[in-house]
């Protein structure tokens, strides 16, 4: 077999310009810094686990079992969160330089990314990051990128690669096969076997996340539309962007890309889907709940299912704080003996309880530490019940939700944290001894990934008409940058048309 060496590198963030403060180098290291070596140790003992781990364990494992020798030029990934720092961005692009040019040449370079990153000197890291790979390997080797389907894939990103893949399922539950797809077309283009045309149609509209998913209509239908294509040959891959709408860029879109040899036949799809997704964009609207009417459906439900109050707008996977307490505030006024079961970021309130000790009452105020521009604290009386360090074991990773404590109020148990992780996961709760069943009332802080795993468990998960950065109420965010001529700012006609194409892999 003929010898090829590949670079594989990324850096994964999703960030909400509209979040609390900004993403240091520790919030990277509390979750994946991956240079040299410890990239490979990590992608070979990966376990799946819906995150954007799977995506490097993805492209890794698929270039190794075709005995590509890989070089590692870094992974690095930090929970969703607010802008990131510059020093952070550089140094990560020095160190993928410096690599890159110690180990010239290569065959090809995969790259998975989340593609709507942020940082406080650019509003395209990952096109900085394509960019500097593109510089040291040249025009002619082919770079391939897997990103999020909440990418903002950028004209600069398109221009600069030959491929770009995105995830195809929401709830993202395909990123390690995503991984595969940027590592085989790579592989392919590699070996001849394919010369890929790679069409970019952008699309002047954000959604916000919690009104859709691949797994309903009419979202389903349009992606099952871009599978056919690609089954029937016309397409080896194609990826359709909601833009993550909370980043505040001017060079921001919602995009299609469809990638195939013919570049007409990708020309004509790419334009097909993208003028589909721009027509549906009245479908895609979130049905909201207020908080009380929740919490009187749960008391009153007989069904045995547990009801999921799922507090998007404060949601640790598209970059808000997790320090709303208007859930608590509601139960409090409603003096509501709801059986309930919820997590809040608060580490002055955590530290409290710890030093108060189990048994014990803390009277404090809960909440608003982080975000008091949108929430009020609230006072509150609460039983300590049990204290953790807040690591939590998770398919062969640790999430660190930092010293934490359990506490309870009135009839619902708190888990307060000192960090914000991501809390859509059922083994959250059962790694503190609560099972989500056992409750009348879960809250949720997540968008739609948490119904991977809550949706097997019932069916009654209710949006909330919460406050918060992550909020459905797009026009209430204080947008500078992105063009008012976007949907929903605007609702304008919209005729797609091809606006870059890739790399020519000829
Ligand atoms: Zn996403």
């Amino acid at each position: 077999m003929l010898h090829i060496k590949i670079l594989l590198a990324g850096l994964h963030q999703e960030v909400n310009t509209f979040g609390p403060g900004t993403t240091t180098l520790d919030d990277y290291k509390r979750k994946q810094y991956l240079l040299g070596e410890d990239m490979f140790t990590f992608a070979k003992s990966h376990v799946r686990c819906n995150e954007g781990a799977d995506g490097i364990a993805g492209c890794y494992l698929t270039l190794a079992e075709a005995g590509a020798e890989v070089i590692s030029g870094g992974f690095i990934s930090a929970q969703p969160g607010s802008i990131i720092e510059q020093s952070v961005v550089d140094d990560y692009i020095a160190h993928l330089k410096a690599v890159a040019k110690a180990n010239m040449p290569y065959d090809g370079v995969v790259l998975f990314m989340h593609g709507a990153a942020q940082s406080l000197g650019s509003d395209d890291p990952e096109g900085d990051i394509i960019e500097a790979v593109r510089e040291i390997v040249g025009d002619d080797t082919p770079i391939t990128v897997g990103l999020d389907l909440h990418a903002n894939v950028t004209r600069r990103m398109v221009e600069l690669s030959n491929t770009i893949s995105l995830y195809q399922r929401y709830p993202h539950v395909d990123i390690w096969e995503t991984g595969e797809r940027a590592a085989r077309l790579c592989l392919d283009i590699i070996a001849g076997k394919i010369h890929p045309k790679m069409a970019y149609v952008q699309i002047p509209m954000i959604i916000a996340a919690s009104s859709y998913s691949t797994e309903t209509e009419p979202f389903k239908s349009l992606m099952q539309k871009g599978h056919e294509y690609v089954a029937a040959g016309k397409l080896y891959d194609f990826s359709v962007s909601q833009m993550q709408p909370w980043l505040d860029v001017a060079d921001g879109y919602s995009s299609v890309i469809a990638v195939g040899e013919d570049a007409d036949e990708a020309a004509r799809i790419a334009k097909e889907l993208a003028a589909d997704l721009y027509g549906m964009r009245h479908e895609f609207v979130t049905e909201l709940t207020d908080v009380d009417e929740i919490i009187h459906i749960a008391e009153k439900n007989e069904s045995g299912k547990v009801v999921v109050l799922n507090d998007f707008a404060d949601s640790s996977n598209a970059g808000s704080a997790g320090d709303s307490p208007e859930v608590i505030e509601r139960i409090l006024a409603l003096e509501s003996d709801v059986r309930g079961l919820m997590y809040m970021n608060d580490k002055p309130f955590a530290l409290a309880c710890r030093e108060a000790g189990v048994g014990n009452t803390v009277e404090g105020l809960l909440g608003a530490t982080i975000s008091p521009n949108l929430y009020t604290p609230v006072k509150v009386t609460a039983t300590v019940k049990a204290v953790f360090d807040g690591v939590m074991p998770y398919k062969g990773m640790w999430v660190d939700f930092g010293p934490s404590a359990v506490v309870k109020i009135r009839n619902t148990v708190v888990l307060v944290t000192t960090q914000h992780r991501y809390n859509g996961l059922l083994e959250l709760y059962r790694a503190f001894g609560y099972n989500p069943s056992d409750f009348e009332m879960v809250v949720v802080k997540a968008c739609t990934s948490f119904r991977a795993f809550y949706g097997p468990l019932t069916d009654l998960i209710y949006p909330a008409a919460t406050k918060g950065a992550a909020t459905a109420n797009l026009l209430s965010l204080p947008f500078k940058k992105l063009p008012k001529s976007f949907y929903p700012f605007e609702d304008n006609a919209f005729t797609p048309k091809v606006d870059a194409w890739g790399r020519s892999s000829d």
